[in-house]
């Protein structure tokens, strides 16, 4: 095991000058080195920071520490470092001090949708398992602020119980989600406890984890990790590339561990201001993540998390990056550009518009190069009413296995077996007059 380059040997010596430089893929001893201080940083990226901001860097590590793994800082180009996507992602930025009035702590207000312990329970068959509170690297854009960042606490096995208990106790989750912090920072033995724990619950179907240890930590992924994980088959991974630069050959060795154990891989992006914001470095990202066997997945509109101002785009530069996605290239490579509800209610998807016009037989549409196009209804469709009596249906539904949950929001309104037709805000001042009219 020997370190890629020369940069990474030069940074092993100056942290460690009695390192044997195979320590440098130890993922440990990554752990236990990782940059903490503004002087760390400096004395070994030779990086100087005026006086004036350094005060104001120091400020900022007071709301968000830093934390950046010896592998992660070896990306950095210091030459060019304020324009350097690593650097933006992992260094904190003055502009983190200002909060702007439509910024919060929680904006997805996860922990009001928390029954739990450590639980967010959002959509109808799945929840949020917060099963570690530490990153190996803080995300500067990181939308758990108020969570992540009280080192080295990973909750305990009594903690974590509470949340099994509730997923034990919930038959309609299917769906577990490990998220934090990083899942893959706690230690082996832990993880093969907590997975042994989910998958023995029957109807948990599936187990995602949400990891950023393929980019900031590669050499996490080791063979024992993956022989763990493979004993908890269905596992979903799915990871937290915003960049090209990214996919180094330590991070493409540790996608290619998961995706040769067979374990399916996603990508989630933040679009993040100097860092993705542009179509060609998107198109890059998502071409170099397909060649490993990784399907980009969701592309984040960055949250309204406090201190971001200076990291949001606007919505229009999502929608042109995926403009330049659809058609131009394949289709399980183009991510899905979301905008998670702020207040809570989940990913709302944001697409550019391909339907230009409807009549009753016949829609008028656009492709990605402009054409105008129409698609011919069908004149003989019979709709076929649901009443919800699957017993009785002539489609071919497998009953044993098909869990009839009723609908909600829209889908509850277009369905024939509900009676309601139309969905009320609570707070709907003409609605509040008829109820204490009635009254
Ligand atoms: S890896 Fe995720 S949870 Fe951890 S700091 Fe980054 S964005 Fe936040």
């Amino acid at each position: 095991m020997s370190i890629y380059n020369k940069k990474q040997k030069t940074l092993a010596k100056k942290i460690d000058s009695k390192v044997v430089l195979d320590k440098w893929k130890d993922w440990r001893w990554q752990r236990k080195h990782v940059i903490t201080t503004i002087d760390d940083f400096e004395l070994l990226t030779g990086i100087q920071f005026p006086a004036d901001e350094r005060g104001k860097l120091e400020q900022t590590l007071d709301k968000f520490p830093l934390s950046i793994t010896p592998y992660y800082l070896s990306l950095i180009d210091p030459k060019d470092y304020k324009t350097d996507p690593i650097y933006i992602q992992s260094f904190p930025s003055p502009s983190e001090l200002m909060i702007n009035d439509c910024e919060m702590a929680d904006p997805l207000a996860e922990d009001k949708d928390s029954p739990a312990a450590n639980i967010t329970h959002r959509y109808p068959d799945r929840v949020l398992f917060h099963v570690s509170n530490v990153c190996s690297m803080y995300c500067r854009h990181c939308t758990r602020k108020r969570k992540v960042g009280d080192v080295d606490f990973i909750p305990n096995k009594e903690i974590l119980r509470e949340g099994i208990e509730y997923i034990r106790n919930t038959p309609n989750v299917r769906d577990v989600l490990l998220s934090g912090g990083d899942p893959f920072l706690l230690g082996d033995n832990y993880l093969d406890w907590l997975l042994s724990e989910l998958t023995s619950i029957e109807h948990v179907e599936i187990v995602r984890i949400g990891t950023r240890t393929p980019v900031v930590l590669p050499y996490r992924i080791t063979d024992n990790l993956v022989n763990v994980l493979q004993k908890y088959q269905p596992i979903w991974i799915n990871t937290h590339f915003n960049h090209p630069r990214e996919l180094t050959t330590s991070s493409r060795e540790a996608l290619k561990k998961l995706a040769d154990a067979g374990f399916p891989l996603g990508n989630q992006s933040v679009l993040l201001a100097g860092v993705n914001d542009c179509p060609r470095i998107m198109k890059t990202l998502v071409h170099k993540l397909v060649q490993n066997r990784v399907r980009p997945y969701y592309l984040y509109q960055c949250d309204l998390s406090e201190g971001l101002a200076h990291l949001r785009t606007p919505v229009g530069k999502g929608i042109e990056i995926i403009e330049s996605l659809i058609g131009h290239t394949s289709g399980f490579a183009v991510p899905r550009y979301v905008i998670d509800a702020p207040g809570g209610g989940g990913k709302i998807p944001v697409m550019p518009n391909y339907l230009i016009s409807w009549s009753t037989n016949k829609v008028v549409l656009r492709n990605y190069e402009g054409v105008i196009t129409t698609y011919k209804e069908p004149d003989s469709y019979e709709p076929l009413f649901c009443d919800r009596n699957c017993e009785k249906c002539e489609l071919q539904l497998n009953l044993d296995s098909a869990d009839e949950y009723q609908s909600v929001g829209i889908a509850k309104l277009l369905a024939d077996y509900d009676g309601d037709y139309s969905l009320v805000p609570q707070s709907n001042e003409r609605f509040d007059r008829r109820v204490e009219e009635v009254d």
